[in-house]
């Protein structure tokens, strides 16, 4: 595994790639979620790069960015497990270097409601920084989780919009056992915190029953279904429960699909994100538990 620091070692590295690039974005402290992405990227692709750079512009001046959990020592060797061939490990310099103007900027509902209405410049960053990415890897297919749906949306609406020639892969949300959607900030939490951070995910599969067994067509309901389990955990402090369509994020005014039912609260000293989706089709990506992962040792 070959672990690259600057855009120009980069550059000299893709000469002994293959014909097929996947490519794996990441923050780091990496867990089974990230790890599903890369072994879906070395089934796929002749060449795997991964990339570890936690990302300031996407984080606001009062978020996480200088908390956030790092341990590169570890997010190497499970790199090297998955079988990665190419680690790109920039600074922030690297990236943004003092000159730096030109940002990507994704407008309307997509960007500026749900996760965008609370994090005003999150998926400015996040757009930017994936561009970035894209053009130095230059991957054939990217890797994405559905944990993180409107970053989903958004980047499938940037390669769309930019005409960039990558496929986006959208991999399933890996979950803990009881549910807790897997994330390098679940480790805020503390024992009590943690607990109390499944309610998430219950809340979510109150709004699945609710919108498979409501006779009437009114996504209010499932809402309400929702705010019913998180009021009763008083540690949970919603920021958001809203049903939305998947490639607009614009809201569903009927119960219709395709659609996404998602949740974004505070629980201790974490901010979580999760969210179930409802295929056109009728099936449903809830996720997939850590114990249903089929891992080749
Ligand atoms: P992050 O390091 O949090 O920026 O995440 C890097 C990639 O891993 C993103 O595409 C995320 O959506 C994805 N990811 C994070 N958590 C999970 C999870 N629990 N299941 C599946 N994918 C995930």
């Amino acid at each position: 595994m070959r672990i690259v620091k600057t855009v120009q070692a980069l550059h000299a590295e893709r000469r002994n790639w293959g014909s097929s690039v996947g490519f794996v974005p990441t923050m780091g402290y990496l867990h089974e979620g990230h790890l599903s992405l890369l072994r879906q990227a070395r089934k796929e692709c002749q060449t795997v790069v991964a990339s570890i750079f936690v990302n300031p512009t996407q984080f606001a001046p009062h978020e996480d960015l200088s908390r956030y959990p790092r341990d590169v020592a570890r997010d190497l060797s499970l790199l090297e497990t998955v079988g990665a061939d190419v680690v790109f490990l920039p600074t922030t310099d690297e990236i943004y270097p003092s000159a730096f103007v030109t940002y990507v900027e994704p407008t309307g509902p997509l960007a500026q409601e749900a996760e965008g209405a609370f994090r005003p410049h999150h998926f400015r960053g996040v757009a930017t920084v994936v561009l970035k990415l894209f053009q130095i890897v230059q991957p054939d297919l990217a890797y994405f989780g559905q944990k993180d749906a409107q970053q989903v949306a958004v980047i499938t609406r940037m390669v769309a919009d930019l005409h960039l020639w990558v496929t986006v892969r959208v991999l399933p949300t890996v979950r803990e056992e009881d549910g807790l959607a897997l994330s390098s900030r679940n480790t805020y939490l503390d024992p009590v915190s943690r607990h109390a951070a499944t309610t998430l995910y219950r809340a979510l599969q109150a709004g699945q029953r609710a919108f498979t067994t409501l006779s009437q067509d009114d996504p209010t309901a499932v809402i309400r279904a929702m705010q019913a389990v998180v009021a009763e955990e008083p540690l949970v402090q919603l920021d958001y429960l809203e049903l939305r369509q998947p490639s607009s994020f614009l809201t569903l005014e009927r119960l219709q699909t395709p659609a996404l039912l998602l949740i974004a609260a505070r629980v201790g000293a974490a901010r979580l994100i999760d969210n179930f989706m409802v295929h056109a089709d009728g099936t449903w990506e809830t996720g997939r538990r850590l114990s249903e992962l089929a891992i080749d040792p």
